[in-house]
């Protein structure tokens, strides 16, 4: 056995240079959090603050990212947090279809290794690849966000909700809308659906009780 697969993942993740998008980047951006919970955030490219430090979502998507995920009762460091594309597209262009691909095996590996029960994808080119990977038909954010997929990914069942960007909720107030709206109705009882056996509560019981 080698290093964990965390540890190699990471670094690969690091030095590659499996796409055009390399040679722009400060920090390629792996993701964060925790590697063991149920939930994952997956948006779409690394932007500036993120290409700064080598952190998802620490810019103004990040900001209200981290208040949608309090508003609900949890903290950021509860779920695992990463990006389709884990270089920042140049100027913050979208991501073109080949980098996405070019990209795509390492979340998968990061995916199989968490093995989510739910799947939140923050933004279209999020929504479009894990909907695909799932094997789901995706339409528009317009129709599709908020609802609770049930899908199959590596052969285990999962959710995937869809929801807008948070860097596009920021520019309009009418998407804000739909995006809070998505974390206090779906997103969240989704959440606590899936964590409501969580260990943590049984801990917290058997400390009480014992
Ligand atoms: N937007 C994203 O999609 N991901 C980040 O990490 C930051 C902003
Ligand atoms: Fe490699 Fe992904 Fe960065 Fe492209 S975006 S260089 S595939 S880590």
């Amino acid at each position: 056995m080698s290093s964990d697969p965390w540890s190699s993942l990471e670094s690969e993740i690091l030095n590659c240079t499996k796409c055009r998008l390399h040679a722009h980047r400060r920090r390629a951006v792996p993701g964060e959090g925790n590697r063991k919970s149920a939930v994952v955030f997956i948006g779409e490219a690394p932007g500036e603050k993120e290409d700064e430090q080598g952190r998802p979502f620490v810019g103004p998507a990040g900001k209200l990212l981290t208040e949608l995920i309090e508003s609900m009762g949890y903290r950021r460091e509860d779920f695992y947090i990463t990006n389709v594309v884990k270089c920042r597209p140049p100027e913050n262009r979208d991501p073109e279809d080949d980098e996405i691909e070019a990209c795509l095996p390492y979340l998968l590996r990061q995916l199989d290794l968490i093995k989510p029960k739910l799947v939140v994808c923050l933004g279209r080119h999020s929504a479009r690849s894990i909907f695909k990977l799932a094997g789901l038909k995706w339409t528009s954010m317009t129709s599709q966000h908020g609802r609770v997929y049930a899908a199959k990914l590596f052969g285990y069942g999962v959710k995937i909700i869809a929801t807008y960007h948070p860097a596009a909720a920021l520019y309009n107030p009418q998407l804000k809308g739909a995006l809070e709206e998505d974390f206090k109705k779906s997103i969240k009882s989704a959440i606590s659906e899936i964590l409501e056996h969580k260990p943590a509560k049984k801990t917290l019981l058997d400390y009480a009780t014992g």
